[in-house]
């Protein structure tokens, strides 16, 4: 379980990636041991925890609002876009000079796709499913040659009965435009608050995503267009910030550099 593996590690250097939608333990010289949902079932009657993780996600099918997340100082405009949050934060040699922070990310992803799947089809589906056809199906930008569909099971929401509908890779797209563009207006935010010295080395960087938000098919490239900025995606963005963090470790001046003062 979940908290045994962290307990044997408490010895050794670790770093921690607490984010809404993910946990992530980085063990020095062992890599990433431990990568899980942040989520706990507790039974409502008596508040016992029954499941942690994975577990929990599968009895739950939600994800709560919670905790922080360690950043990885990785390149000049770093946009993380987790589950509950997105961060944009501009990085200078000597730190992060201006952070804007929006609490739209991937859960109000998943959430405008029940919203359109009610609102059209009168269907009524879980966050669960929502978030699969997300990832199944979703995108920011059109993809050449991509034109694609999935089945979607659900309640009829007038009878109650189980109704199953089709829907195309379009209309998700359209069904996530307003979350994905006040993402883009939070990058957009932060480019004009930059101070121009280091506008101009983004101009020369770029944008890193990071986040499991990253994977959102084609919004690097949506976010390049209405940017006019290089912009990529992070490698494996949902394990970069500990990654990150965990490298740190191994860096002394690096670590004493990005360390909050006590
Ligand atoms: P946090 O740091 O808040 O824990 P993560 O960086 O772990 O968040 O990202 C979790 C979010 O990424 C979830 O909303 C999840 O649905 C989303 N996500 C994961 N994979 C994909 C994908 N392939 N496409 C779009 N979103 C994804
Ligand atoms: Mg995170």
């Amino acid at each position: 379980m979940l908290a045994d593996q962290l307990l044997g590690f408490f010895s050794t250097d670790l770093a921690i990636d607490l984010g809404t939608a993910n946990t992530l333990v980085f063990v020095r010289d062992k890599g990433i041991v431990l990568n899980e949902p942040s989520i706990i079932a507790v039974r409502r009657a008596d508040r016992a925890v029954i499941g942690v993780g994975r577990e929990a996600k599968a009895m739950l099918g939600r994800t709560p609002d919670n905790i922080l997340a360690i950043h990885e100082p990785g390149g000049h405009l770093v946009v993380d876009i987790g589950g509950g949050t997105t961060e944009v934060a501009v990085i200078s040699m000597s730190g992060t000079v201006y952070c804007n922070s929006v609490r739209i990310a991937g859960d109000e992803m998943d959430e405008a796709i029940i919203q359109h799947i009610r609102k059209h089809y009168r269907l009524l589906i879980g966050e669960r499913r929502s978030e699969e056809i997300k990832i199944a199906l979703g995108s920011a930008h059109p993809l050449p040659g991509e034109h694609r569909t999935i089945e979607v099971k659900g309640r009829d929401l007038v009878d109650g009965v189980p109704k199953t509908i089709v829907v195309t890779d379009e209309e998700i797209r359209e069904a996530l435009r307003e979350p994905v563009m006040t993402i883009v207006e939070t990058v957009r935010t932060c480019l004009e608050r930059t101070p121009p010295e280091l506008a101009a080395d983004i101009v020369e960087t770029g944008v890193v995503l990071t986040g499991g938000g990253a994977l959102l098919r084609g919004l690097d490239r949506l976010l390049q267009n209405l940017t006019q900025l290089p912009v990529r995606v992070a490698e494996d963005p949902l394990t970069c910030a500990v990654r990150g963090a965990g490298k740190a470790l191994d860096d002394l001046p690096l670590l004493r550099k990005v360390a909050i003062p006590a």
